[in-house]
């Protein structure tokens, strides 16, 4: 029934974690399951804090992220955040899926975090550790809270998802990319059917998501794409690149970093599990690439950049055309990792402590202007 909800694991406030069988979550209010979201248990939590400092040496262009949620639903096998899941003495692998943690009272934390006197307004990254647009969001609606706390504390963001329900805050967006500098960055790189129904089951389909790249490109607002992960063997075919790039720059999108796919542990084991299931061929492959770190070789990324390169000229993504794709040439991680590139359109340039912006943003430029701002950071 539509509203009920399911809540026999209400726990007990003053002793939140003594229920046994139960994960020992930080600030545990209540555990539950509704039957609009089947097969997902929600643990609601208090947070203390919404801001997460990033540590100074880490190479990520952005000094503070916010993670509504932990654990994702959209189960990619691949998910390189799989093994935080274990600090809360969940698994990496069905509980990542299906266990997620919640907080509850993020924007009313981050408002409080964003009015102190000592808050330097600099960028802010959503969807670095787990997607802020999955299907939690469609229930928790956590996500128009923050954005507008950003905007109204005057912080530049950026948001990495592959989620189409970001489509529902398009308009909020818009509003809040005329008084903060802001990018947005999709990722989407697996187009077969069967291998997305086996590698991503919960993550809407990649017709969908380029449909999200379009309705971002026609209201005005950046938008840069992940073609991430490309698995070796099973994607990196001229065809499938060369089909994959041309349905993202007709999409509009601003610009495109291809990334192979890495295996840290947490992924790997699940990612090699599926793969000896489902290509067991590959097996022996994978084994030699990714044999001593959970990045592919520097001569597999050198291969695939020069396969990708004349495909990205062709496509107008490439520099010369525009296009903000040189880290085809490089690229080995994905936001999270050392290694990292980001495409033009998903990060909020123009606006980055740091970094010289091309012009000063007027709160008043129009999105459109706003964005084509932007140039790429040093640091990618
Ligand atoms: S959408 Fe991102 S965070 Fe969620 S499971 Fe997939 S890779 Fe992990």
């Amino acid at each position: 029934m539509v509203g009920m909800r399911w809540d026999a694991q209400r726990l007990d406030l003053d002793e939140p974690t003594t229920l046994p069988g139960m994960p020992s979550i930080r600030g545990l209010l209540r555990s539950v399951q509704v039957p609009e979201f089947p097969g997902l248990t929600f643990h609601e939590v208090r947070a203390k804090s919404a801001l997460n400092h990033v540590p100074g040496e880490s190479a990520m262009p952005f000094p503070y992220t916010i993670n509504p949620y932990r654990g994702c639903s959209h189960q990619c096998v691949y998910c390189f955040a799989r093994k935080t899941h274990e600090w809360l003495e969940l698994d990496s692998g069905r509980d990542f899926d299906t266990q997620v943690v919640v907080k509850t009272n993020l924007v009313e934390v981050l408002r409080r975090e964003l009015a102190r006197p000592s808050w330097t307004r600099e960028h802010v990254a959503l969807g670095t550790n787990t997607d802020p647009y999955q299907r939690a969001e469609g229930r928790y609606t956590l996500m128009p809270g923050v954005i507008a706390a950003l905007a109204d504390s005057g912080t530049p963001f950026s948001i990495l998802t592959k989620g189409t329900l970001l489509r529902r805050d398009v308009p909020l967006l818009v509003e809040a990319a005329r008084q903060v500098p802001l990018g947005l960055g999709i990722s989407m790189a697996i187009w077969d059917d069967e291998l997305h129904a086996g590698l991503e089951p919960g993550v809407p389909s990649p017709r969908a998501r380029l449909d999200l790249v379009k309705a971002l490109a026609d209201s005005g607002l950046p938008c840069g794409v992940f073609l991430a992960p490309v698995l070796p063997g099973l994607t990196d075919d001229v065809a499938s690149l060369d089909s994959a790039l041309a349905a993202i720059a007709a999409a509009g999108a601003h610009g495109v970093t291809v990334i192979p796919l890495h295996l840290r542990p947490g992924a790997r084991e699940w990612f090699m599990d599926w793969l000896s299931r489902e290509h067991p061929e590959l097996v022996p492959r994978y084994q030699q690439l990714y044999a001593r770190r959970a990045y592919v070789p520097a001569e597999y990324r050198t291969w695939l950049a020069r396969r990708v390169a004349p495909l990205l000229a062709q496509h107008g993504l490439d520099r010369q055309s525009g296009g903000t794709a040189r880290k085809a040439v490089d690229a080995s991680g994905v936001p999270g990792d050392p290694e990292v590139g980001f495409p033009e359109g998903s990060l909020p340039t123009g606006g980055m402590p740091g970094v010289r912006p091309k012009a000063q943003l007027d709160p008043r430029t129009p999105v459109g202007e706003a964005s084509a701002c932007g140039e790429q950071l040093s640091l990618i």
